[in-house]
C-alpha cells in the first residue's frame, strides 16, 4: 500500500522525535528562525544532526547575553 502525504509526515514526525531524543546534540549552529517565510526571528541555536533547536536566544542566560555580545 502507498502512504499519502499526511501518513508519510506522520511516519517521519515519530522518526525524527526518536531521533531527536536519543541525540546529544552536540555540534550546533546558528541560524535565524524563521517563523514565516521570509520573517525572521531571532537566532537559535540548531543542532547539526537531528535539526532540534536546543537553544532560542530567549534561553540564553543574562551572562551569556553580555559574555557573546549579542543584540
Ligand atoms: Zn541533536
Amino acid at each position: 500500500m502507498i502512504e499519502n502525504i499526511d501518513q508519510m509526515r506522520k511516519r517521519h514526525e515519530k522518526e525524527i522525535a526518536k531521533l531527536q531524543r536519543l541525540c546529544k546534540h552536540t555540534k550546533t549552529k546558528r541560524m535565524p528562525f524563521m517563523w514565516a517565510p521570509g520573517h525572521f526571528g531571532n537566532d537559535v541555536e540548531v543542532c547539526e544532526f537531528c535539526g532540534k533547536i536546543v537553544k532560542s536566544y530567549e534561553d540564553r542566560t543574562e551572562f551569556e547575553k553580555i559574555f557573546l555580545k549579542e543584540k
